[in-house]
């Protein structure tokens, strides 16, 4: 049986892009292969927020992700892939998220629920497990599963064919299931590499499985002429999703300051805006 290290399972609202307001199981993996300590820092700087965090968990360990603190620059989900704080993530079986997920599930079945398989980077290491969890018989119901994904990671071949047969409909009918993969590409404010996070062939192979839209994190008016050359080039490789952007901020201070300003950047390119609701909402804790 498939095995897969996760950070954290639960059941909330459903805070960014196309699915923004629809009630979703959140499945958060561990492990990814970026830090995106540029986030909320000005430009060329990174944020050490999380090495003070790791510091004091090193002295007293943090035992809960409840526990935790927010961080209002870097990463807002760095304990799903900083390696000081992988004993919170355990490596559960197939059958044990399965038995969770149901017991969150308001009717513990699927009705009209969708599950977004996130991180750290879901399509880094447990493609071949997700198979198993998809396809067993109490995930029936299930119709709607969105990837949160960076865009760096290449559909294994196996996995890729799994979920075109998943979404197929039966003979003469159409189908009712439907794959999204929410295409976070991280651009310079990130502190990512623009050669190693912005790979237009990785994202348009998406786009043979499922809807795919891009989504990027944005702040200023720099980076909203970065999304607009990172768009450029997904686009000349033949990427057609639609476009979002999204404001920088894991709390509501920082969310507030940029939030009008990245929908006014959106209205101007003609893009979408894709909110945070988790963040005035729920304040962005752990678990929602
Ligand atoms: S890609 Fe996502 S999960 Fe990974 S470090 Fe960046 S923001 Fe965090």
């Amino acid at each position: 049986m498939s095995k897969i290290k996760v950070a954290e399972l639960f059941y909330s609202i459903q805070g960014e892009g196309r699915y923004m307001g629809v009630p979703s199981v959140f499945l958060r993996t561990f492990g990814c292969n970026f830090k995106c300590a540029g986030f909320g820092m000005p430009r060329g700087v990174l944020s050490t927020e999380v090495e003070t965090i790791s510091f004091a968990h090193s002295n007293t360990p943090f035992t809960h992700y409840k526990d935790l603190p927010l961080v209002s620059t870097g990463c807002d989900s760095y304990a799903s892939w900083h390696p000081d704080f992988k004993d919170l993530s355990p490596m559960l079986e197939s059958d044990a998220i399965i038995n969770r997920i149901i017991e969150i599930l308001p009717y513990n079945e699927w009705r009209d629920e969708h599950l977004v398989i996130t991180g750290g980077e879901p399509l880094l290491g447990w493609q071949r497990a997700y198979e198993d969890l998809i396809s067993n018989h109490k995930m029936r119901g299930l119709k709607e599963i969105t990837f949160e994904t960076n865009g760096t990671q290449k559909l294994q071949s196996g996995f890729k064919t799994f979920l075109q047969e998943w979404k197929k409909p039966p003979l003469g009918l159409n189908s009712d299931k439907e794959i999204t993969f929410s295409v976070s590409a991280k651009l310079p404010c990130s502190g990512e590499k623009w050669e190693e996070a912005i790979l237009p062939e990785v994202v348009c192979e998406y786009e043979e499985v499922g809807y795919t839209y891009l989504k990027f994190v944005v702040a200023t008016d720099r980076d909203a002429v970065d999304a607009e050359m990172a768009v450029h080039e997904y686009r000349k490789a033949g990427f057609k999703g639609p476009v979002y952007v999204m404001p920088v901020g894991g709390v509501e201070r920082v969310y507030n300051l940029n939030n009008r300003h990245v929908a006014e950047i959106a209205m101007r390119k003609g893009w979408r805006y894709s909110d945070r609701l988790q963040v005035p909402l729920f304040k962005n804790e752990w678990g929602t």
